[in-house]
């Protein structure tokens, strides 16, 4: 895919949703730290659900440390791996309390230092707390860029890498929630809704012409607001 199809696509998705954001819910870093732990392997209807009622009894580090990991675990049982992301969350809440006075760290080491803390965690915190340019490759981001011939990769390091070079610089910094909505609602895994989506004439999945007719599906999968990433709602771009 050549640059100006690359700048086409982020302008398009830019008109479409001029602010994108997190689904998580959060009010302070520490929390958007602790949604983001949550999600790992889980959707985030499910880590917010959770995370409605733990914030009210536990949203510091100390009050997560006081409430432990055998309290903790009460609140988040609904999701998975809950007993190895209740080890962390306090774990984590420990060090930031000993290392950060109480506060999340807005570098990637110290961040990555943190239990629960990989590179993708660290790069969606330094992105959606702090402003960074940062994409965390998920599960989605990868999908759509490997199929789109935006950034394809064997692995998602080998994508986020390609992005970083890729994504024309004034939309970096909103690149990364624009593809994951992207993907989640509209490029989804098994039936991408090509027939509703605003970058068909620009990706190159090879079996786009296959999925054009999945307007009705799109239409009844997505929330409003990830429908802004799709042709009803967005006139294209000439
Ligand atoms: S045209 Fe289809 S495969 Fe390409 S980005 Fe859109 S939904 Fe995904």
């Amino acid at each position: 895919m050549n640059a100006a199809a690359r700048r086409e696509i982020f302008a398009r998705l830019a008109r479409a949703n001029p602010t994108p954001a997190t689904e998580l819910k959060y009010r302070t870093v520490f929390e958007l730290l602790v949604a983001v732990i949550l999600s790992a392997q889980a959707t985030d209807k499910s880590v917010n659900r959770a995370t409605a009622t733990l914030f009210k009894v536990a949203n510091t580090p100390q009050a997560m440390v006081k409430l432990g990991v055998r309290g903790l675990k009460r609140y988040i049982k609904t999701i998975g791996l809950y007993n190895t992301k209740a080890r962390n969350l306090v774990k984590t809440a420990r060090l930031l309390i000993a290392r950060h006075g109480g506060k999340v760290p807005r570098t990637r080491e110290a961040l990555e230092q943190l239990p629960g803390v990989g590179r993708k965690t660290a790069n969606v915190i330094l992105n959606t707390a702090f402003g960074h340019p940062t994409i965390a490759v998920d599960t989605h981001i990868f999908r759509l860029a490997n199929r789109t011939g935006l950034a394809p990769g064997k692995t998602p390091r080998q994508v986020e890498e390609q992005l970083a070079r890729r994504v024309p610089e004034p939309y970096r910094k909103d690149a990364h929630h624009w593809l994951i909505l992207h993907g989640r609602y509209v490029c989804t895994a098994r039936r991408p809704h090509c027939g509703r989506c605003i970058l068909y004439d620009l990706c190159e999945f090879r079996d786009k012409a296959k999925y054009r007719d999945s307007r009705r599906l799109a239409r009844r999968a997505a929330p409003r607001r990830a429908l802004a990433g799709t042709r009803a709602q967005t006139p294209r771009a000439k």
